[in-house]
């Protein structure tokens, strides 16, 4: 067993480490869907892939210590592991869900979920007061990412924990922005963390893949039930990627910060931009709550082009960054919320929740910071009406 105390440490000792039949240093891609039994009703520890799987298990042990939850599942993508969660309520609950979640969470709420009768309330998380005017008999939990996607609203995770307790709900953190190097949920009271681990943790877009952590037996159980019975899990590939993406986790993140902070800064003052979206800045509204439940601002920034500059040009004009779906990879890339991620939301919801048509989403990479500068000046230069 390998000793260590510290995050940067855990994320490549973490979990399952190494692989205890050769000893290779790393948990090897066990490329199998079954396993010979060594006689009727042994209790054999694996039996059947979609049940359980040494490189997904050493994947979901590793997720769970990070996260130091109870126990962590492995699926197909980070829907997967949303649907999942959802799948531990029943008809006629109700849950209430931050206003500006990904759009995806959204929509297999509103188009999926609502079809068998579990319904969601939107709410303005980043007041406790707005989740407490909403409790009824009816609800079961409370879903929150934070910093949201695109707008970063930052909700406070510990008290909405203290008051989902309060009430007998759960407390649902989707932590896909922030990974547990930066923000652990459970650790300030949630229940359940779930990720998109498309994203930070995978760290170089070449997978797509979901984590879900709880923190107790009883969570783990149900969960572990919904698992193999609907059956969307992670195959031992990726499982096998997103291991060695997560080893580097600390470095990467490290680098995707302090480069975000400063095109923050440099967006916030540059005349072409209205307002910069950053939980790093202390300007921004959300930047001492954030300060105290996560390490820094993390590698996301959403920004206002003014309207004498032409967003559409603007997205045509970036010779480094990507144009595409997705975030989080060591490459930036920068999306249009209401043409893209947010697409399924309705356009007066959207409008509503200041999604609007120059609002500009950046995933900032680990190139050198002065090449991201460049691309983005020459873009709002080219961008001017
Ligand atoms: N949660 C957040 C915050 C996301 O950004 C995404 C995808 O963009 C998801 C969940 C869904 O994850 P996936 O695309 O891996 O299914």
């Amino acid at each position: 067993m390998a000793v260590y105390k510290e995050i940067e440490s855990a994320v490549i000792h973490a979990g399952i480490y190494g692989d205890k039949y050769t000893r290779a240093v790393n948990v090897p891609i066990y490329q199998t869907s079954t396993f010979e039994q060594t006689g009727i009703q042994e209790n054999p520890q694996w039996e059947y892939a979609r049940s359980g799987n040494p490189t997904r298990a050493t994947l979901e042990a590793l997720i769970s210590d990070l996260e130091k939850g109870y126990k962590g599942f492995a699926f197909a993508s980070g829907m997967a592991a949303i649907a999942a969660v959802l799948t531990l309520f029943k008809s006629g609950d109700t849950i209430l869900v931050s206003n500006n979640v990904y759009g995806g969470t959204f929509r297999i709420l509103d188009k999926v979920f609502k079809n068998f009768d579990l319904n969601y309330v939107l709410v303005d998380t980043s007041s406790v007061d707005n989740i407490k005017e909403n409790i009824t008999d009816k609800v079961k939990a409370v879903y929150i990412e934070t910093p949201t996607n695109p707008l970063m609203n930052i909700t406070d995770i510990k008290a909405v924990s203290e008051l989902a307790k309060s009430y007998g709900l759960l407390t649902i953190v989707d932590n896909t922005f922030m990974t547990p190097y930066l923000q652990r949920p459970i650790e300030l009271g949630a229940d359940i963390v779930v990720h998109s681990a498309t994203k930070y943790l995978g760290g170089h877009s070449d997978l797509v893949a979901g984590l879900a952590v709880v923190n107790t037996k009883e969570l783990a159980d149900r969960m572990y039930f919904i698992q193999n019975s609907v059956g969307a899990v992670l195959g031992p590939f990726d499982s096998f990627l997103l291991i060695r993406g997560i080893k580097t986790l600390a470095v990467r993140l490290d680098r995707h910060a302090s480069n975000a902070l400063k095109i923050a800064e440099y967006l916030e003052n540059h005349k072409a931009v209205t307002k910069v979206y950053y939980p790093g800045l202390k300007s921004f509204d959300g930047y001492e709550l954030n300060s105290r439940q996560a390490r820094n601002g993390g590698g996301m920034i959403s920004f206002l082009l003014s309207d004498n500059y032409d967003y559409r040009k603007f997205f045509k004009s970036l010779n480094l960054i990507a144009l595409a779906e997705s975030l989080g990879g060591v490459e930036s890339l920068v999306c249009h919320p209401a043409t893209m991620t947010h697409a399924s939301i309705p356009a007066d919801i959207r409008a509503k929740i200041g999604i609007h048509d120059n609002l500009i989403r950046l995933s900032v990479g680990i190139e050198n910071v002065d090449d991201l500068l460049l691309d983005i000046d020459n873009a709002i230069k080219a961008s001017a009406k």
